[in-house]
């Protein structure tokens, strides 16, 4: 086993770490700073500049100054170039990367080592994007020699406001895209989870990406994130986080009519059917909450089980749950790592009373993990609750947290009433041995992504995203890219 300790103390000594601007690395105008803190102990990472809005506008004003200028006349080729020497220099910097992030938002080092594929497949599969993007030639019905086509341009100035729970994969999938046509960021890190998304604009910077093509501002979000989401000089916000957030983003963006694209929460259905290969089933439904300690916007937090099984494939979850491992996320072997905030972890606790108070049963779980190893962090056991209705809050709110409501179910008909009866659309697991089953229920719930006897596949080539209140717009997938991109006719009288 490999021990992180020394090249963790290496990474971050509690030192100032500036953003980046215009292609200098800067601290904010009015000097400020906040702290940058490791969730699992509370120490001091280091101190970053608390961004404002006359920070956003030097952003702004440096990520147009850059898509007007040289970078408009590089060819794809060149733009795919950049991006392999990126996704070549990423997978040279992997494992400091990934200890960034463990050390910055507490992922356990072996979940974040083990996404090196999709991130540097999401590099790659932007390059290869970058080289195809093309208009067509139109037939009209104009008489004579006129002709007419389109072609692509790049949108332009893409503002991007990313969550705190996957630092690396969340800033590239907005990142790449913009790379890939020719546009230029300006990106907001949350406050929770900066150093990386900083660790990362160095690495870009050095494969040699222009000046002002991409812009970093470190910040809080009613400050610098609102000043970005309602600047007139964005022409698209991209936009990850709560739904809440995603809606006063949505009316900030209003003043100039920008594009946006949001991926937002969710509350999302996990269903075992009474022929699910339960061996397989358990810890595949356990983990679709538990990953990342349950922070995770794809968590399958709503447990439907077919009521024959139900009772035993529940103990199951339970016992799988009783027996991960909680930790540090730099001490490999460690399963569920630190919450992210104290905030954060009032808001679980505070699910954990109201949950058997509104009547559910805590199969396991229901408390924080005491003892000296976890002073300094917020640690909660996973947690299964029993007996929960489609009415309680556990069953209807996004936690957050490591925590499954467990249901019977009788009918499929049933239970795919109940699984779409939420405000969300994100995601939705089957379990069920029968193609037909799990084929007609994938059709019918109303979700972005589907997972059948699998779950959390995300992938670069294939579209991720919401209906409902999760959002709209996707990332991945051939699609992405035009959200990146205008289309421009053009008229020609030979
Ligand atoms: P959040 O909405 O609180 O914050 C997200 C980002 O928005 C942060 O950078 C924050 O600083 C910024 N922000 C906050 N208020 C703002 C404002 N008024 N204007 C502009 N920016 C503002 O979310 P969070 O707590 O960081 O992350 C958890 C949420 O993100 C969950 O709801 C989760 O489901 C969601 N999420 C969704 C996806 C997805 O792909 N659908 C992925 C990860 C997380």
């Amino acid at each position: 086993m490999k021990d992180w300790t020394t090249a963790a103390a290496e990474l971050y000594d509690g030192g100032f770490r500036p953003m980046f601007i215009d292609g200098k690395w800067v601290e904010a105008q009015t000097g400020e700073t906040f702290d940058a803190r490791n969730p699992a102990d509370g120490t001091l990472l280091a101190t970053v500049p608390k961004g404002s809005k006359a920070d956003i506008d030097a952003a702004v004003k440096a990520a147009r100054t850059a898509f007007e200028g040289p970078w408009a006349n590089w060819t794809p080729f060149e733009r795919q170039n950049l991006l392999l020497k990126i996704a070549e220099k990423f997978e040279s910097e992997w494992e400091r990367l990934c200890l960034s992030d463990t050390l910055d938002m507490g992922m356990p080092i072996q979940r974040t080592l083990g996404n090196s594929r999709r991130v540097l497949g999401m590099l790659r599969f932007y390059a290869g994007q970058a080289v195809s993007i093309h208009g067509q030639t139109i037939g009209n019905s104009f008489p004579g020699e006129i002709y007419s086509q389109t072609v692509r341009e790049p949108i332009g100035v893409v503002g991007a406001i990313i969550p705190w729970n996957a630092p690396i994969a969340g800033s590239i999938w907005k990142i790449a895209p913009a790379i890939a046509t020719g546009c230029t960021v300006v990106l907001k890190p949350s406050e929770e989870a900066s150093l990386t998304v900083l660790m990362i604009a160095r690495i870009m910077q050095e494969c040699g990406l222009p000046d002002g093509v991409l812009n970093i501002v470190t910040g809080y979000g009613v400050d610098a994130g609102a000043a970005l989401a309602e600047h007139p000089g964005v022409d698209k916000i991209v936009f990850t986080g709560s739904t809440a957030t995603g809606q006063a983003i949505a009316r900030a963006a209003t003043g100039n009519l920008k594009h946006v694209s949001l991926e937002l929460g969710g509350k999302s259905p996990v269903i075992v059917c009474r022929d699910a290969d339960i061996e397989k089933a358990v810890p595949v439904a356990a983990m679709a909450v538990f990953a990342n300690s349950g922070q995770i916007c794809i968590a399958g937090s709503r447990l439907f089980v077919a009521r024959e099984i139900h009772d035993e494939f529940t103990r199951r979850v339970a016992d799988y749950a009783a027996n991960l491992r909680i930790g540090h996320g730099i001490q490999e072997g460690t399963d569920i790592g630190p919450i992210i905030s104290a905030r954060q972890a009032e808001r679980i606790e505070g699910y954990l009373s109201v949950g058997p108070n509104e009547g559910a049963e805590i199969l396991t779980g229901g408390n924080r993990v005491a003892g000296d190893d976890f002073a300094g962090g917020h640690f909660f056991h996973p947690t299964v609750f029993g007996g929960v209705t489609d009415e309680m809050t556990i069953a209807r709110e996004e936690i957050f947290g490591p925590v499954i409501s467990a249901m019977p179910f009788d009918t499929l008909d049933e239970v795919v009433e109940r699984a779409n009866a939420t405000p969300y659309g994100l995601a939705a697991g089957i379990f069920s041995t029968h193609l037909g089953t799990a084929h007609k229920l994938a059709h019918r719930l109303k979700a972005g992504s589907v997972w059948v006897n699998m779950y959390h596949a995300i992938d670069p080539a294939v579209p991720f995203g919401g209906m409902k209140m999760s959002g709209y717009g996707r990332e991945g997938g051939l699609q992405h890219v035009e959200e990146y991109l205008d289309t421009k006719a053009i008229w020609i009288n030979a």
